[in-house]
């Protein structure tokens, strides 16, 4: 009551003040006349401040996660521009959007999670009143209604049912600083940033356990996949190459987040047996303490549809990768789509 009186009292002051002032009647008038609503907003952002109403949640969130904090966070997305249901779960649109927006900001990793820097850049763009451009950063659904619409976010699915858009480049491929069993550069050797320095720290801590970790493969592009796979057909046949080798746009390796690591105990092979070598048990044990996991794993052929590789490491973040690691499961149960 006192508020709103007090309100009254100052538009009438201001209306007095219009009038008073009044030197000319001119059109310019109906101009000057807006401050009146001026000084009633001012007056509620001294009392209520804007920041106070904007609510961040604070804890790291990431999809399929279902929680109030998931919705805070749907609120704030769409205070920037996004249109998001108010689900309460991290949900593919909610992943998309943290992508988009990721993507839009010079200074973020690119991983569909909400961690702290992204609650930092978001905070700044709620403070500073930014309206993003909904899908500017990924850019419009591929056309293709079979392949992935978010390729960027860290915990994409991609196999034999998934598949990338053709033509799909990752963002910011760099070359990991470790150890690779040859000299000169190739693209395979890169992996997307946010991967690479995860890499850097684990061969860093395998090196520090007297280990000799070495990176084989990593980043391939949509074509180079496409010839690995027509040369597999043509050396064993479509079925079995199938068995151990990917289509273009079904190939991890697409992503940048994968690296296939070997070791002088099995001649820079991948091969099962480097999973009974020190290098292989240590990965076992420590990969997701870095955001990696063995992707195919043994015993899960029929999940993952590829034979066991424990050489094959995957980038997902450490929230999933050490679920996942710790449970004995793969991606594709994580995610819920295990066929
Ligand atoms: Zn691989």
């Amino acid at each position: 009551m006192l508020k709103k009186s007090l309100t009254a009292t100052l538009a009438l002051f201001a209306v007095m003040l219009l009038i008073t002032g009044c030197n000319s009647g001119t059109t310019a008038d109906k101009q000057t006349a807006e401050p009146v609503p001026k000084d009633e907003t001012d007056n509620q952002e001294k009392t209520e401040p804007a920041n106070k109403q904007i609510q961040l949640p604070q804890e790291h969130l990431q999809k399929h996660e279902n929680n109030d904090s998931v919705k805070m966070l749907q609120e704030v997305l769409n205070q920037v521009g996004y249109n998001i249901d108010l689900t309460g779960t991290y949900d593919e649109m909610t992943t998309w959007a943290i992508t988009d927006y990721q993507i839009q900001q010079e200074n973020l990793s690119v991983t569909g999670i909400y961690d702290d820097t992204t609650k930092d850049s978001l905070k700044n763009s709620l403070e500073n009143g930014a309206s993003l451009k909904s899908g500017e950063g990924i850019g419009k659904n591929s056309s293709d209604a079979a392949a992935i619409n978010n390729p960027h976010e860290i915990l994409a699915l991609v196999n034999k049912d998934n598949a990338l858009p053709e033509g799909f480049e990752p963002i910011n491929l760099v070359v990991p600083d470790v150890q690779f069993p040859f000299e000169d550069f190739l693209p395979k050797k890169q992996m997307r940033q946010v991967a690479a320095t995860a890499m850097e720290d684990m061969f860093a801590a395998a090196d520090e356990a007297g280990l000799e970790l070495y990176a084989q493969s990593g980043y391939r592009s949509y074509d180079r996949q496409d010839a690995i796979f027509a040369a597999n057909v043509q050396q064993h046949g479509e079925e079995a190459a199938n068995n151990f080798s990917a289509r273009p746009g079904e190939s991890e390796h697409q992503t940048g987040l994968t690296m296939d690591v070997t070791s002088p105990d099995v001649n820079f092979k991948l091969t099962v047996e480097f999973g009974e070598t020190d290098e292989g048990k240590w990965l076992k044990e420590h990969a997701a303490e870095y955001g990696f996991i063995i992707r195919y794993p043994k015993g899960k052929e029929d999940t993952t549809q590829y034979q066991y590789e424990p050489w094959h490491l995957r980038y997902i973040g450490e929230k999933a990768a050490t679920e996942i690691m710790e449970k004995g499961i793969t991606l594709e149960e994580y995610l819920g789509e295990a066929s």
